[in-house]
């Protein structure tokens, strides 16, 4: 009989989040760096940092010690209670943070983040409903998934039960408002977003919340001045302005926070994911000096056993010193690189339509040459073959892993913040390779 390999893995009792019978999902092992390993042993460069997470890379030696260290002393502390290291993380956020915000309050996943974040703009607002954009991923829990501007997570929840007081704005993009681009686009959508205020009752809305560059939706910046405008028609209306930076947040669009290239500084950020590095669960919400005293004052029975556990945290402070001490520095110095590679895979494929992101986050859109829309758009035909697919099965197939966006009529590109201009080359290379497969 031959030797078992001790690390493969029998999935049968495990139900995969996002399943899709149709398709067959690896088993990964091990990882580091920005590479991970199947349970063959084979090599995979995870050009989608597993779910925009893991912006460290794998295996980062400085968490996983601290992590170990955090363990040994207390592993874990009730969360209505105070922890050394608790207190040190929330002190490292709101120095990063947009100057305005200065208090942390700790969840577990970005959904919860964002739950967190509307409950509290409801408290303090006196107005109940939230505006979020189409074309947005919030989270796939109730509350979050009716968020969500993307139907098939939403409609998944919303067939069964109500979600709350939720309605939906157009984002800044081209496609929603005639084609208009730059100061044009950003007027035309903020309007849009003063109209929708107005009309939903400018009294019952609690706040807007938003991606500052869509996260799976597309990695779509907003054009300039968007954002100011925003700022202005919230505070004009009384509208709390909040920011999901789940994806967006440390160091992943070339700064902490992708709010920060906008200038603007919101009421509320939510954050997860990168926090640390995605080693252990770990989210939260930053709030305004304001809000973090009246939520201070305020009796609330709310709470979850798990936020802020104190090995999350400790993860959490190694990994911003790792952003701090280089990565972020490299996401800046790498950004530009990936850029070049990418706009020239627009320029040579007629079906590539758009590619746009910032930073190590990056979405490459595929269209008809002759008309720009979608070749197969699986929100309309979901049976037919998906030529997007097909390009990420190839590019997986020959050891890079990129993320189908919502909808997968684009590939998200967006590697750990330590990727090496090596490892994009080779990445970028094969996703090449993978499009003259399927399309020429
Ligand atoms: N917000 C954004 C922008 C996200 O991309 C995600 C998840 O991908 C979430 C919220 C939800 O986070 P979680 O999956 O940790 O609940």
């Amino acid at each position: 009989m031959g030797q078992q390999n001790p690390l493969q893995t029998t999935n049968d009792a495990v139900i995969p989040h996002w399943n899709d019978p149709e398709s067959e999902q690896m088993s990964i092992v091990s990882g580091e760096d920005a590479t991970v390993y199947d349970e063959s042993g084979k090599a995979h460069l995870d050009f989608v940092s597993q779910l925009y997470c893991c912006n460290a890379g794998h295996s980062n030696e400085a968490i996983m010690s601290a992590v170990t260290e955090q363990m040994e002393r207390i592993p874990y502390v009730a969360s209505a209670k105070h922890n050394d290291t608790r207190s040190k993380l929330a002190a490292d956020i709101t120095e990063i943070a947009p100057d305005n915000l200065s208090e942390v309050f700790f969840s577990i996943s970005g959904s919860e983040a964002n739950e967190t974040a509307i409950q509290i703009a409801r408290e303090i607002q006196d107005g109940g409903k939230i505006l979020t954009r189409w074309q947005s991923y919030h989270g796939g829990t109730y509350a979050s998934g009716g968020l969500t501007g993307d139907p098939s997570t939403r409609n998944s929840l919303e067939r069964h039960a109500a979600t709350t007081r939720t309605e939906k704005f157009l984002p800044p993009l081209p496609k929603c408002f005639d084609g208009a681009e730059g100061e044009e686009l950003a007027r035309k959508a903020a309007e849009h977003l003063e109209y929708v205020i107005i009309n939903e009752g400018k009294d019952e809305v609690a706040a807007i919340l938003t991606e500052p560059i869509g996260g799976s939706s597309g990695a779509f910046p907003a054009p300039e001045g968007y954002f100011e405008r925003v700022r202005e028609i919230c505070d004009k209306h009384d509208v709390l302005l909040i920011v999901d930076e789940v994806i967006t947040g440390f160091g992943r669009t070339g700064e902490w926070f992708g709010i920060q290239t906008e200038d603007v500084q919101p009421d509320i950020l939510s954050f997860a994911k990168g926090v640390t590095s995605a080693y252990v669960p770990l989210a939260g919400v930053v709030v305004s000096e304001s809000i973090g005293e009246a939520m201070h004052n305020m009796t609330y029975d709310l709470g979850q056993t798990f936020a802020g556990h104190p090995t999350a945290c400790a993860a959490g402070r190694a990994a911003i010193k790792e952003y701090r001490d280089g990565l972020l520095e490299n996401a800046r110095e790498m950004s530009p690189h990936l850029e070049r590679r990418l706009r020239d895979l627009e320029r040579d494929h007629d079906v590539v339509s758009d590619v746009r992101g910032r930073g190590l986050h990056w979405s490459v859109v595929f269209g008809d040459p002759e008309t720009g829309e979608p070749i197969v758009h699986p929100w309309i035909d979901e049976d037919a073959d998906n030529p997007v697919s097909d390009v990420l099965g190839i590019a997986q197939d020959n050891g890079v892993i990129f993320g189908g966006g919502r909808p997968k009529t684009q590939l998200l590109v967006t590697p750990p913040l330590c990727v090496t201009e090596a490892e994009i080359d080779e990445a970028i290379d094969t996703l090449e390779e993978a499009i003259v497969d399927v399309f020429d």
